[in-house]
């Protein structure tokens, strides 16, 4: 067992940080007061080349691996989760669902490279107003007409939905089997028939834009349906397997720079004549909160060590996804109130990683859906 990171792995982590800290730092606050995203600062994510990361380079990814992946979305997030959701979605699920789908290398790459490179975005419609946690209830359907496919229905929550460029979109093309009958398709922004509906107005990660992804009489070549019929729900599920990871380095990331932001606060304040920490209650909630992000963290790493190592990771993502996600919300909370009034104050940046946290619970399997996973394999 080793716990060291690579020089590899040190030297992601160090180039993230430096972006995060340069580039991502200055107008957080605006970007998530506006609710804008940037394209620009997504573009030069790209261009730092970590997007692709954990992807071959034959299909335009950097040929590096999850456990650096996992390790450039906790520093991205540390300083601004909306971002590092933007960029999960792009690598995890979108990215997942085509690496792990039985396409071919050359349609692999042509839907894949310029996502990778970070020029344009990608994103994943799985979720339907009716199908969430369960998400084999999709309705939307593919209907095969000559060598194309013809896909009505309607995706919500859609993350980069309004940006992306390619969306991976799932829909029945055997509606009779239920979730057995789900297939995938690549579909490009601009096609006739699909759509931006509703941009949601969300309390966290703002700066991502969410939205419902409209589909009426979208003709899609057969060529870009990157499933057997049928396969689709087993590759949405693989693929979530995958974004968790992702989803706890966000989780952990805002954990992370909340603690880090209370640390200093509780060493510079004073009150009743001396610092903070020095008050013991102070100290031991740190301390608490320490030994909660370094658990959670070690999960992670597991987790994208077994994905990496070719070893089943369904389980330690789940748990992954669970610790680091519940750490991101009690240390935000605590955070919030160790600064007392200025926690609430939106310069002090902790309000703001409160409010990205609690989404991290949510999304890509609720936590209770983690539970569900977990006890499932205890007693399987
Ligand atoms: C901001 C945001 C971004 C998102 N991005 C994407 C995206 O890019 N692509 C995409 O496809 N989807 C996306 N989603 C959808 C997200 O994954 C779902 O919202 C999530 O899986 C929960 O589904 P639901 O909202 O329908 O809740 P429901 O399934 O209705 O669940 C409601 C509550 O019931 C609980 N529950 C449900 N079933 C059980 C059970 N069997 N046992 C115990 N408790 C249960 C849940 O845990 C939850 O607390 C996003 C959602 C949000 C809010």
């Amino acid at each position: 067992m080793n716990f060291e990171l690579s020089k590899e792995h040190l030297a992601i982590q160090e180039t993230a940080r430096t972006f995060a800290t340069n580039e991502l730092l200055p107008g957080v606050v605006e970007r998530d007061e506006a609710g804008e995203f940037s394209m620009d600062l997504f573009h030069k994510m790209g261009d730092l080349g970590l997007i692709g990361l954990p992807y071959p380079e034959e299909v335009g990814g950097q040929g590096g691996d999850y456990l650096g992946y996992a390790l450039a979305v906790e520093e991205i997030s540390k300083v601004d989760a909306s971002m590092g959701i933007a960029y999960s979605v792009c690598t995890s699920l979108y990215g997942g669902s085509i690496m792990n789908s039985a396409a071919p290398v050359e349609k692999k790459r042509e839907v894949l490279q310029d996502v990778l490179s970070g020029k344009c975005m990608g994103s994943f419609g799985l979720t339907e107003p009716n199908a969430g946690s369960d998400a084999g209830g999709c309705i939307t359907v593919a209907e095969k007409d000559g060598d194309s496919y013809i896909l009505n229905g309607l995706k919500c929550f859609n993350t980069n939905g309004p940006l992306a460029e390619y969306t991976a979109v799932y829909a029945l093309t055997e509606p009779e089997k239920k979730s057995k009958g789900l297939s995938c398709f690549v579909v490009k922004k601009g096609t006739p028939g699909f759509t931006v509906g509703k941009v949601e107005n969300k309390m966290g990660i703002r700066c991502a834009q969410v939205s419902e992804m409209i589909l009426e009489n979208v003709r899609v070549p057969a060529e870009n349906m990157i499933t057997a019929s049928g396969d689709g729900f087993k590759l949405a599920m693989k693929t979530l397997d995958g974004g968790r990871i992702g989803v706890a380095a966000q989780g952990l990331g805002i954990a992370e720079g909340a603690f880090e932001i209370a640390k200093e606060y509780l060493k510079t304040r004073e009150q009743f004549g001396k610092p903070l920490y020095k008050n013991q209650y102070l100290a031991f909630k740190m301390a608490e909160l320490a030994m909660e992000i370094e658990s959670a963290k070690w999960m992670l790493y597991k987790a994208a060590t077994d994905k990496d190592s070719g070893k089943s990771y369904t389980q330690s993502a789940a748990k992954a996804k669970y610790l680091c996600t519940n750490a991101a919300m009690h240390v935000t909370t605590e955070a919030v109130q160790m600064l007392g009034g200025n926690g609430y104050m939106k310069e002090y940046h902790v309000e703001r990683m409160m409010r990205d946290a609690k989404i991290t619970q949510i999304y890509e399997g609720t936590n209770e859906i983690q539970k569900l996973i977990v006890s499932g394999a205890l007693f399987r």
